[in-house]
């Protein structure tokens, strides 16, 4: 089934319904107040969701430090040359437009017993409930010889925007027949076919530009998402040019020098002249910060989305340790129309519907060759648990693939007037 703007709103709306209860006064100092950090594919939502729906009945905060959010999803397809930076770009005016009061700050710091929220600036924000959707950050030392100040000798650009346009300016400037590498993540992390999309999206660029080079993916797992189907279409199309060395070969022991520009694949030293380090993730900072991660990731509860630690702060997205979703711009928006809804009803007194997610990751292979895997989920107890999901096939026709292809560009018009209106 194709997914359009129209039909993608509609369902959102047709879930959520409006607002139909008389508000009910939570902070007994005027309306309630949300405020949530975070812009991207969880706050944004979250943030938009809960302004629409309580129609001015809850004030809703968003802290956000860029003014432009460039989306990851699609990201690799800008490395491809399908898309243009400016594509992936959008700013924040037609939320503030909406009802969102939009901050341009970071938050430095929660005081949970306070209920208020630090910012760079100095200011502090009241809260009576506060939503959490930092996307990812790096652990320290997870990649031998790779640190925050090596990313741009060695870049992620497993965060949008400049890191994802260093990495095509290296990849542009490579020597004919030079060296492409990159250091896969272990689980989890955010959007498991990310890392194999952006090969494929990277042998692409080189099998026009630079058809002699060569890819080396250093992988400290030994199966990853869609594992099958990248193999065939790497096959197919870039044959010869992708090495892929999993944990069994020794992909896992990996030490980087980004002064030499070197990479060492257990005890092989080879020279390479781009090296996309993505290292192990946790949650954004800010989420440990506030005290509701377990070190890594925050524990929450499926049916709102609230943290285990705190019934008052929810984290979204990536951030969150939830059970069967995987971290996507698709998984966090899922959870933040959830998380939306059942704010909203514990701060107005509205109707709060079951929760249910859904999830679909798209990735482009080669031209008009686009696969997916998805799945729905419910709430139990315990975790978001998968109810059903769905994948692509291998030796799938090129009509398939093409619409494939193209239903992920719906998808991607319309997550983003759902997150930013
Ligand atoms: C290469 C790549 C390809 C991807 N492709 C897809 C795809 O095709 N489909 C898909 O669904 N997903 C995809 N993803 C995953 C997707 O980007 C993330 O899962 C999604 O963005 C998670 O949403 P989030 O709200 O948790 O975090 P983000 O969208 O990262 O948003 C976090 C926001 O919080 C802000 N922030 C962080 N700390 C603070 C603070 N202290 N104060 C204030 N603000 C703060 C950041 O500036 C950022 O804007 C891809 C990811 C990558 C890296």
């Amino acid at each position: 089934m194709k997914i359009n703007r129209r039909m993608f709103l509609g369902t959102a709306i047709a879930a959520y319904g409006s607002l139909s209860s008389p508000m009910v006064s939570a902070s007994g100092h005027g309306k309630p107040r949300v405020v949530v950090v975070g812009g991207g594919a969880g706050g944004a939502t979250a943030a938009r969701y809960i302004a629409k729906d309580s129609e001015g009945a809850v004030d809703v905060t968003l802290i956000e430090p860029t003014r432009t959010y460039y989306t990851c999803f699609f990201s690799n397809l800008y490395l491809g040359d399908f898309k243009k930076i400016d594509e992936l770009g959008h700013s924040y005016g037609t939320l503030a437009a909406n009802g969102v009061n939009v901050v341009h700050d970071w938050a430095i710091g929660v005081d949970r017993n306070a209920k208020t929220v630090r910012l760079a600036s100095g200011a502090s924000l009241p809260y009576d409930k506060l939503i959490l959707s930092p996307g990812i950050d790096f652990v320290e030392g997870s990649v031998e010889g790779w640190t925050l100040a090596s990313q741009n000798a060695m870049p992620h650009a497993y965060k949008g925007g400049s890191q994802t346009e260093l990495l095509k300016a290296q990849l542009m400037a490579m020597p004919q027949g030079g060296v492409f590498s990159m250091v896969a993540p272990p689980n989890p992390y955010r959007c498991p076919p990310g890392p194999y999309e952006r090969i494929s999206m990277v042998a692409h660029y080189l099998k026009k530009h630079n058809p002699t080079a060569k890819i080396i993916v250093a992988d400290p797992k030994e199966k990853f998402s869609k594992m099958g189907l990248f193999q065939e279409g790497w096959g197919d199309n870039y044959s010869g040019m992708i090495d892929w060395i999993g944990a069994d070969f020794g992909g896992g022991n990996v030490t980087v020098d980004p002064d030499a520009m070197t990479l060492d694949i257990d005890g092989e030293r080879i020279n390479v002249d781009v090296c996309n380090v993505i290292p192990a993730m946790k949650a954004g900072h800010i989420a440990e910060a506030a005290g509701v991660t377990d070190g890594n990731w925050a524990p929450v509860n499926a049916a709102d989305m609230s943290t285990k630690a705190d019934e008052d702060v929810y984290v979204l997205g990536d951030a969150s340790q939830q059970g069967d979703m995987p971290k996507s711009g698709f998984s966090a928006n899922s959870q933040a129309k959830v998380c939306a809804n059942a704010v909203r009803g514990a701060l107005t007194g509205s109707r709060v519907f079951p929760a249910r997610f859904a999830n679909t990751c798209w990735s482009l292979i080669s031209t008009d060759n686009g696969v997916k895997v998805g799945a729905t989920y419910e709430a139990t107890a315990e975790k978001i648990a998968r109810v059903d999901g769905f994948i692509s096939k291998t030796g799938e026709s090129a009509q398939l693939r093409k619409a494939t292809y193209e239903e992920s560009e719906g998808w991607y018009t319309g997550i983003t007037v759902d997150m930013f209106g």
